[in-house]
């Protein structure tokens, strides 16, 4: 049964797959048993450069072997401030095969953004060539290493640039320590349900789980090879979304991977025609602007495209119906999943079921959820709305240095709670209806109002400040502040946003302020977060 009234389970309808018991286990060595008949590996976008599948395994050798030989040891922290590119898989798999940690972030971080989660102690950092010498400063000590947009491997001998130096070590000396599946693979920010942002400890095991969930069931749901299949990676790698599908995941399966630095709707238009492109992964403002491509030019330059999913924010009904009846050869399904469940939750796995477009889609197999009423603590029975509880082979073990923030998030019965209000129907389909977390998102990016909040009252005019999302038609949501100003202040809007802006990445910008003579907060000082979204429907 997919609901146990008597535990208030609900059970993933496919048949468990048996994971890898071994506790000695890496998730790049997990990735390279699998064997496949992929040719391409990695292509560069714009310049077509490639990395074949032949070259993939000797070339992460290559790395760990440099990385080695620079120093890097297993258990330390290597962080990766990198666009896609094809040199961020190499990156991120070399260094998880020493045994080191990553921490990919959002390349677009600003230096105050850095300092604040620099808790996990990198010992070397990966960033874009052109942002090398800002990132020495603010790294102090942490040495940088310049990548290249795109790597030509033609060109290895004559580049004497670090970078290089590390691609073109020599295999044979990369070291094989013994890495056990429950080591940390990787650490990811994300703020939770509540407050900062925090180190998200994923191991070795989460993804192995992760990627077996790809080869074992997803691959085997539809009947075309996958060494046919050409992805497009435009949502980030540094995000679990990305990091699990496109460093991760795909690899194992022999699929072509096309890397775009960002997302910008022609080059995308451009990059599905040259490379032939079958499956998008998205987030829902990218799947308004395919739409509107393929209505511009009548679908002709997405005849190869035979899935498109959609993930990491709510899309609305409207923009997945038209997308559907613009491109009605494609299957459109949505994910859900979180940076705490190493993406592992539901898909809509529509080849085999019903056409249920607006759902998240159906728990996938080893994921076991929970809807608990937040008030009451009782569990839910279809068709009724509560928070989401997980427990997967995904969940991670904890936020690093967190202990107070883990508790919260993950309870002594191994059960996620996602902060996420949905309900299941009867046949077991996920709906996402609103979000108990204060995370915003902004085109699926993670912004935490309590970031936000912080670089507020650190202004000398400003008494009080609370954020929340506001629904915003293009970006879902967009940061709004709301503002108490110090008594004689002549604080405008935009003077606000001007100031928060320079403190923080562009996608985190608050892009709305209300000036009020107090916050709702509770008496132990809490902002009374509801109470924020009320004020803002009451605003519009
Ligand atoms: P992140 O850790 O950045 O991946 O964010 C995870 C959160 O994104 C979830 O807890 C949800 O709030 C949201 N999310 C992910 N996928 C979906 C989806 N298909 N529909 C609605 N919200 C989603």
């Amino acid at each position: 049964p997919l609901y146990s009234p008597q535990t208030g389970v609900y059970s993933s309808k496919y048949p468990s797959i048996n994971l890898p018991s071994d506790p000695l286990l890496d998730v790049v060595s997990f990735i390279f048993s699998h064997k496949h008949d992929g040719q391409h590996a990695l292509v560069d976008s714009p310049s077509g450069l490639s990395v074949p599948y032949s070259k993939l395994s000797p070339l992460v050798k290559s790395m760990a072997a440099g990385l080695h030989h620079l120093g890097v040891k297993q258990g330390d922290v290597v962080l990766i401030l990198l666009p896609n590119s094809v040199c961020f898989p190499l990156v991120t798999l070399g260094a998880m095969s020493l045994g080191a940690v990553v921490t990919p972030m959002n390349p677009l971080s600003n230096l105050l953004e850095l300092k604040q989660v620099l808790d996990c102690n990198p010992t070397l950092a990966f960033a874009a060539n052109d942002k090398v010498d800002e990132l020495v400063d603010a790294l102090a000590g942490c040495p940088v290493v310049g990548v290249p947009e795109a790597l030509d491997l033609n060109s290895l001998s004559t580049d004497d640039s670090v970078f290089h130096k590390l691609i073109s070590s020599d295999p044979a000396m990369a070291p094989r320590p013994r890495i056990k599946q429950q080591d940390t693979a990787a650490i990811l920010y994300s703020s939770g349900t509540t407050g900062r942002s925090k180190g998200v400890m994923l191991s070795h095991g989460n993804f192995i789980a992760m990627i077996e969930h790809f080869v074992r069931f997803e691959a085997t749901l539809y009947d075309y090879p996958s060494s046919e299949n050409v992805y497009l990676a435009v949502i980030p790698m540094f995000h679990v979304y990305g990091l699990s599908l496109f460093v991760l995941g795909l690899l194992s399966l022999g699929v072509t991977i096309v890397t775009m630095k960002r997302f910008n709707a022609d080059e995308m238009e451009r990059a599905i025609v040259r490379y032939g492109v079958t499956h998008l992964h998205c987030v829902p403002p990218i799947l308004v602007e395919l739409t509107k491509r393929a209505r511009r030019g009548g679908g002709s330059s997405f005849r190869r495209l035979k899935q498109v999913c959609c993930g990491a924010a709510p899309a609305t009904e409207k923009s997945i119906t038209d997308m559907i009846e613009t491109l009605p050869h494609v299957d459109f399904i949505q994910g859900y999943g979180l940076t705490e469940s190493a993406a592992l939750g539901a898909r809509g796995y529509n080849a085999v079921g019903a056409h249920k477009y607006t759902s998240a889609g159906l728990l996938s197999p080893n994921v076991q959820a929970k809807v608990v009423d937040w008030v009451t603590g009782a569990h839910l029975p279809p068709g009724s709305a509560g928070e989401l509880w997980l427990r997967s082979p995904g969940n991670t073990k904890g936020y690093l240095n967190n202990n107070d923030a883990t508790m919260v998030a993950l309870d002594k019965n191994g059960w996620l709670h996602t902060g996420d209000i949905v309900y299941f129907d009867q046949d077991g389909y996920l709906f996402v209806i609103d979000r108990l977390k204060e995370v915003i998102k902004y085109k699926g990016f993670q912004i935490a109002p309590a970031d936000l909040e912080s670089v507020l009252m650190s202004h000398p005019e400003i008494l009080d400040a609370a954020v929340t999302g506001g629904r915003d038609e293009e970006a879902g949501e967009i940061p709004v502040a709301f503002v108490v100003p110090r008594e004689g202040s002549i604080l405008s809007e935009a003077a606000v946003m001007n100031y928060v802006a320079k403190q923080v990445a562009p996608y985190k910008k608050v892009r709305k302020v209300y000036f009020r003579s107090s916050i709702p907060r509770s008496p132990a000082g809490k902002i009374l977060r509801r109470e924020l979204k009320n004020l803002l429907v009451s605003k519009l």
